[in-house]
């Protein structure tokens, strides 16, 4: 009984507390917040059963505390989401460097509990600076290249943008100063696009500079045109594979696949991008599958007839290489692999990393002997190859993409292309003409 009436009691008492509101708010701010500008906006979410009495702001900033922001008004609601923005707009005494940011919380119980939340912060006024090299850069439709660039003052993204596309920078090797970026020409950049560095701190908009650019038009890739005959017993097999439950007209199912698998599948291995290491892990020129001959060449555009007529029109972005029957497949460079897996239209694919956002892409494969995270070497057998996903006959679908955007290989099977764009403007390690 004594303790029956001791929890009896305890329960009274916290249903007591509970009533008067003596409970704390929780208090979340779901942005990411590290840095403060000029106004930089924050969310917070308190939940309190008895609502907020007060919300407040403080930057602390060399021994120094500022009210940044208070609320005006109690809320009565259990969940309030407080959206304002802090900066030196409103708070001009805080200077560029290191600050902390503390947000309290009160709750509208009686006993006014409360709830933190802080974080180490940096003010951030003046947008970074940024300069690249002063080469001139050789551009050709579906190609990589590279330049380097120096951001000063704080930034939190930098690199290259090529129209819609952004690609990464790096410090650059060997611990020189600077960065640098591989960057894409990708196959459908308008002419005319000029490349720019980039950089960013939230402060203002981007802050960019244009390479000095020369795109040779007369040199440029033409890409050619090619008819695939889609025959009964092709669609039979596409389909069979790649879309064994499905009902209904065998074209649209085609066509369905062709389109959407494979943009989802392009998305999943541009999506690989991330997986990249911060080096080079090559130090050859890359090679391509030996014995091969190239039976499709990157940016073909394809339509697909079927019984006459045209169903369908896609580019391809990669070359098929055709040896004979279940041929080992070779690494074309030193690298990890970061996909080893069916991958729709792809088959059973493969990717290796090669550092620095650099990836090869190897499809339709009839058996796969590597795994993920697996280091290989140059010309090391991965599988064989094969007809998986969509493919005709055997052969494989060898590709290679930069920072996600799928380029042209050829390049990286030339030394002297790589000694000319790279190796001349960074360091690689091993590298020799
Ligand atoms: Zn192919």
């Amino acid at each position: 009984m004594r303790t029956h009436n001791v929890a009896a009691n305890l329960l009274s008492l916290s249903l007591l507390l509970t009533l008067a509101g003596c409970g704390k708010p929780s208090l979340d701010v779901p942005a990411p917040l590290n840095t403060i500008g000029q106004a930089t906006p924050v969310i917070a979410h308190v939940h309190d059963a008895h609502g907020v009495s007060k919300l407040t702001a403080t930057v602390e900033q060399n021994g120094a505390g500022y009210e940044a922001w208070q609320s005006t008004a109690a809320s009565k609601n259990a969940d309030s989401t407080f959206s304002f923005t802090i900066g030196t707009k409103t708070t001009p005494q805080l200077h560029d460097g290191k600050a902390h940011l503390i947000l309290e919380a009160t709750s509208g119980g009686l006993l006014h509990g409360t709830s933190r939340w802080e974080r180490d912060v940096n003010v951030v006024t003046q947008p970074p600076v940024i300069s690249a090299d002063s080469d001139q850069h050789y551009l050709y439709r579906g190609m990589a290249d590279l330049a380097t660039l120096n951001v000063t003052g704080a930034y939190t993204a930098a690199g290259i943008r090529v129209s819609n596309q952004d690609f990464r920078t790096w410090p650059m090797p060997g611990g020189k100063p600077g960065l640098f970026s591989l960057y894409a020409f990708a196959w459908n950049t308008p002419a005319g696009t000029t490349p720019l560095a980039f950089a960013s701190n939230g402060t203002s908009g981007d802050v960019t500079t244009p390479l000095t650019v020369i795109f040779p038009k007369k040199e440029q890739p033409v890409y050619t045109q090619h008819e695939i005959q889609v025959t009964d017993q092709f669609m039979q097999k596409v389909l069979g594979e790649l879309d064994p439950n499905g009902t209904g007209d065998p074209v649209a199912r085609f066509v369905k696949i062709n389109n959407e698998m494979r943009k989802a599948n392009n998305q999943t291995l541009s999506d690989l991008r991330f997986k990249t290491a911060d080096q080079f892990l090559w130090s050859q020129p890359f090679t391509r599958q030996s014995h091969s001959q190239a039976e499709s060449t990157f940016a073909d555009v394809r339509s697909y007839i079927y019984h006459g007529k045209k169903i369908d029109q896609q580019v391809h972005l990669g070359y098929d290489l055709a040896v004979t029957q279940h041929v080992g497949v070779e690494a074309s460079n030193d690298g990890r692999i970061v996909w080893a897996a069916p991958l729709g239209i792809y088959g059973n694919c493969i990717v290796v990393d090669h550092g620095y956002g650099l990836q090869t892409i190897y499809g339709h494969l009839s058996r796969i002997d590597v795994h993920v995270d697996d280091m290989v070497k140059r010309s090391q057998i991965m599988g064989l190859s094969g007809m998986t996903g969509m493919a005709g006959g055997d052969h494989v679908h060898f590709a290679m993409q930069l920072d996600g955007v799928q380029i042209d290989p050829k390049e990286w099977w030339d030394a002297h292309w790589i000694q000319d764009h790279v190796a001349r403007r960074v360091d690689l390690p091993g590298f020799h003409k």
